[in-house]
């Protein structure tokens, strides 16, 4: 049955402070074809592995059992030591000692004790049946699709075009920029965000790698790593973009306005617009839900004739495109055109949303004067509604007073239990740069506490204290409309235990970051979960940030986490780079343990091709018999083919039936 290694894990005290490790180390050595027992602090240290490794090249061993944490995160590790030994890597089994045993069992070291050598007992049982497996291989179309085209989505796209493939950057609104191309300026060196986003989104479209597709949206993806399938939806723009040169003299002409997105509604906007100033591209579009069809100019009809100078009527939009942009004679399909990509790797940067202030009926939503801190970066932006003057949304009057509030839905069981992470950095900023404007302003911050945590922000912090803002530790209970417009904040400054009223022009509150609804679709879509909070989850909180449970699918940015731009610049290099791995290699290996038919034994009944949660199963017709056919590179080895065969035609490699049951004896014996 051959010459097995059993090798026990210190964990330094993880196991040993509980589990009696020369015990069990001893009772490996009583275990039938046991021919090496061994022990080690760490054995994924140099020394444990060199150990396994001399074993095994000395003929000592040729199989091999860990005992140890958790094959999560080591398995891969302990294969490859087979293997740079010359044992093949399906050689090696792992018994996890640690996470199913001595973390949970540390009030009871004996029982603990007694579990670990029946968990050692069944991973040498199933040793005994390994056989040694092949990995296998599939080639990769070297392109990547990056979903989302904020700051994390443009330089994700940058560094996988920069690699030498060919990316396609699907953004859902007309222009890419996301939030940061909202901002005014950013904490905490107070560059103008424009001002350093702009050139990137210039670069991303001027890339000769980069096919850049805006008002898009991924309506479905089918495959697996290295060979993804994407329908694309190219959203209706009513505009011919090939002759649009974003000269804005539709939006100049067109009577028709509805609320401004970008400028989240502090104004409006007209049905024919562009999205913003130094939008990317920089083509114009027509909303139809705020479109008036001006003298009758619905799409797609021929236009009425002026009697008395024979021409034909246009509409205002098309009368101003010199360009020739807008003719809305022709036929367009409402519903977009569809695209289909081959790509070999994906990366979701899909970004976050604020929380609506009407979600806080106590902080008087219904005042045009309480505003949302993003509402306040469009407010106290030069390109924004008022041009940058802090003036009240209720009648444009000047502010004398402005009241912060933070954590509004963040750090709150009623809403969002986690810390939004950035809002106390971005609400000094506003208050700071506001200071520095209007110095005779009144600015009064409410913090549950500051959380300055970033390089060089704790000092930006101490610096707004130093310019005379009034910052309370204490939260606000509720906001009352008073006469004249006016707010009055009902507060408790904990510093001075004191209640505290302050009547102030206009509230910022620093709505909690989340994740929108649609989310959950692009998640079902693109098969990844979602976490508690809402935000995709990635493969492992600390070793795998940026990987994600489906292979080949990356994500970063805020739509896996609250976070700055610095760290959402540098989750996107990440995910760029590891998602080029598979596209520079050529070709992807699959991991042996797959599950196969055995076409003899197969009836070709179909029980199991609707069963497969991966969809990695079909129904083949050749040489005029039915047969399943397992797809290699969508299998993920779960067994519920396996289990469900009536014929018992299929096989899971690493979970055989001989294997199992040689387990279970153990466990029973
Ligand atoms: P986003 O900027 O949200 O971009 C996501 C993009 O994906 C968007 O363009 C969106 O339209 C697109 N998208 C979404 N869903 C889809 C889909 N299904 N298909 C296609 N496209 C899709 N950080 C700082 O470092 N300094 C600051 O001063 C600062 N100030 C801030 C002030 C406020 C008020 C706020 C709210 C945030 C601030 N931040 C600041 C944080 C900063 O905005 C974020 O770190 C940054 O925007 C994250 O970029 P992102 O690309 O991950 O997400
Ligand atoms: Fe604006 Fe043209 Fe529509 Fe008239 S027809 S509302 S000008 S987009
Ligand atoms: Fe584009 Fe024509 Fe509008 Fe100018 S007028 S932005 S060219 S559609």
């Amino acid at each position: 049955m051959g010459k097995i290694g059993v090798y026990v894990c210190h964990c330094g005290t993880n196991i040993a402070g509980v589990i009696n490790i020369e015990a069990l180390r001893q009772y490996a050595e009583t275990l039938d074809d046991v021919t090496v027992a061994r022990k080690d602090l760490f054995m994924c240290s140099d020394s444990g592995q060199e150990q396994i490794r001399r074993d095994i090249r000395e003929g000592l061993v040729d199989r091999v059992v860990v005992a140890a944490c958790t094959p999560r995160t080591h398995e891969a590790i302990f294969r490859s030591v087979c293997e740079s030994a010359g044992l093949n890597k399906y050689l090696f089994e792992m018994a996890n000692i640690r996470d199913q045993d001595s973390w949970v069992h540390s009030h009871d070291p004996e029982g603990a004790t007694e579990k670990a050598k029946l968990v050692l007992a069944s991973a040498v049982g199933k040793a005994r049946w390994l056989q040694p497996l092949d990995d296998k291989f599939v080639e990769v179309t070297d392109a990547a699709l990056v979903i989302g085209g904020g700051v994390s989505g443009c330089f994700a796209a940058l560094e996988l075009a920069n690699m030498g493939h060919k990316t396609y950057l699907v953004e859902k609104d007309p222009s890419i920029g996301g939030v940061m191309a909202m901002l005014d300026k950013t904490f905490p060196t107070n560059d103008c965000s424009a001002c350093i986003l702009t050139p990137v989104m210039v670069d991303v479209a001027a890339h000769p790698n980069i096919e850049l597709l805006t008002y898009s949206e991924v309506e479905h993806l089918e495959g697996f790593i290295g060979n993804f399938t994407v329908t694309v939806r190219r959203k209706q723009a009513y505009v011919d973009w090939q002759a649009c040169t974003g000269c804005g003299d539709c939006a100049a002409a067109c009577p028709a306005k509805a609320d401004d997105e970008f400028n989240l509604g502090l104004n409006q906007r007209r049905a024919a617009y562009i999205q913003f100033p130094q939008a990317v591209p920089k083509k114009a579009v027509i909303d139809m839900n705020a479109c008036i069809n001006c003298a009758g100019r619905k799409i797609g009809t021929a236009p009425k004739i002026n009697a008395k100078t024979g021409e034909p009527v246009l509409a205002p939009c098309e009368k101003a495109c010199k360009a020739g942009a807008i003719n809305r004679s022709l036929p367009r399909d409402a519903g977009g055109e569809l695209l289909r990509l081959n790509v070999g790797s994906v990366v979701v940067a899909a970004g976050f949303r604020v929380m609506d202030k009407h979600n806080f009926p106590a902080y008087a939503p219904q005042s045009p004067n309480v505003i949302s801190a993003l509402q306040l970066e469009r407010l106290i932006s030069a390109t924004g509604p008022t041009g940058g003057a802090l003036l009240r949304p209720s009648d444009g009057g000047k502010c004398k007073t402005i009241t912060f509030v933070s954590c509004v839905g963040s750090r709150d069981e009623r809403h969002h239990t986690y810390c939004s992470g950035i809002c106390c950095m971005y609400m000094i900023k506003q208050a700071r740069l506001l200071k520095e404007k209007y110095p005779d302003l009144n600015i009064y911050m409410h913090f549950i506490d500051v959380r300055a945590g970033g390089k060089e922000y704790d000092e930006y912090y101490t610096g707004a204290r130093r310019l005379g803002i009034n910052i309370m530790r204490g939260k606000v209970g509720g906001l009352q409309t008073i006469p004249g417009d006016r707010l009055r904040v009902l507060a408790y400054d904990i510093d001075q235990l004191e209640s505290v009223e302050i009547e102030t022009d206009l509230v910022v509150l620093a709505t909690a970051i989340e994740q929108p609804e649609s989310s959950q679709k692009l998640a079902r879509t693109l098969g990844l979960q979602l976490c508690g909070s809402g935000f995709f989850r990635e493969l492992h909180p600390k070793l795998g940030p940026v990987e994600t449970a489906s292979r080949g699918i990356y994500i970063a940015g805020c739509c896996q986490g609250p976070k700055d731009i610095p760290y959402s610049v540098s989750q996107a290099k990440a995910a760029a780079a590891a998602a080029a791995v598979p596209l520079a290699q050529g070709r992807v290996r699959i991991d042996a343990t797959l599950s196969e038919v055995d076409k003899e034994l197969c009836s070709g009944c179909g029980i199991c091709e609707p069963l497969c949660p991966y969809h990695a199963i079909t129904r083949v017709e050749r040489g005029g018999r039915k047969y399943a056919e397992i797809n290699i590179a969508q299998c993920k080895g779960c067994g519920v083919c396996t289990a469900a065969c009536p014929s018992d035609a299929i096989a899971l490699h690493g979970c055989r039936d001989e294997q199992i049951l040689a387990q279970i004896a153990a466990l029973t014996a």
